[in-house]
């Protein structure tokens, strides 16, 4: 399988990835997390992504394209692979192409986790991520059992820097402005495939798995 996964801000796309990951063993591709991981580790990169990050400004192509390239490249997306958060715009998207056609290559599907705008601030600005294993909580819909603490691993849980209200506006428009298009761009492909995003975590997995055909 080989997937992307695409949706607004606050969609549920990390939470899905990380189903689909697990059932068709591939491997979870999240530019966000890998920008995220090199800002903590304080690499060139992660200096470098920090201020579009904190601002909701996309990174610029140069930078993500060569990062995205250079991680398809690795022999466990050799089968299968699922992009979440890449491509965020046309030439990223045209960047892909050239990338996949150059590892003999060919995309399976493109996820679209559709949620009504209206629910994205209140999703995104309640979110909470576990600080040691990513996994993501939301302030009220999705409670861990214990208040500030991971269920999976026990690490602390936080809000993302750019999951504050101020910074949300600008993601948003980021995304109808630039990602929002790539959905025609792949539609004339006829790769989409649309799932309800509102309503119980695990219904929206078997409802992924249906339109993928619930192949391991
Ligand atoms: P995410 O975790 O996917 O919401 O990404 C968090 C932030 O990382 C975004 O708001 C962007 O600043 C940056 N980012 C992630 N993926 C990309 C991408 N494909 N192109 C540019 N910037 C990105």
């Amino acid at each position: 399988m080989k997937l992307i996964i695409m949706g607004p801000p606050g969609a549920g796309k990390g939470t899905q990835a990380a189903y689909i990951k697990e059932y068709y063993h591939i491997p979870h591709i999240s530019t966000g997390d890998m920008f995220r991981e090199a800002i903590k580790e304080e690499t060139d990169l992660g200096l470098e992504a920090k201020s579009y990050i904190e601002k909701g400004a996309l990174v610029p192509d140069s930078v993500t394209i060569g990062l995205v390239e250079e991680r398809l490249s690795k022999p466990d997306c050799k089968n299968g692979f699922l992009l979440d958060g890449f491509p965020r715009t046309i030439p990223q998207a045209k960047a892909l192409d050239e990338i996949l056609h150059n590892l003999k290559m060919k995309l399976d599907a493109v996820v679209n986790i559709a949620v009504d705008e209206s629910v994205l601030v209140d999703r995104i600005v309640g979110r909470r991520v576990c600080i040691n294993c990513g996994a993501g909580y939301h302030i009220r819909n999705q409670q861990p059992k214990q208040e500030g603490i991971c269920d999976v691993c026990g690490g602390s849980l936080i809000q993302r820097k750019d999951d504050t209200e101020e910074t949300v506006v600008n993601r948003l428009k980021v995304y109808a402005s630039q990602t929002k298009p790539l959905l025609e761009y792949y539609e004339n492909l006829h790769l989409v495939k649309s799932v309800n995003g509102i309503g119980d975590i695990q219904e929206i997995f078997k409802n992924i798995q249906m339109l993928l055909g619930g192949n391991e």
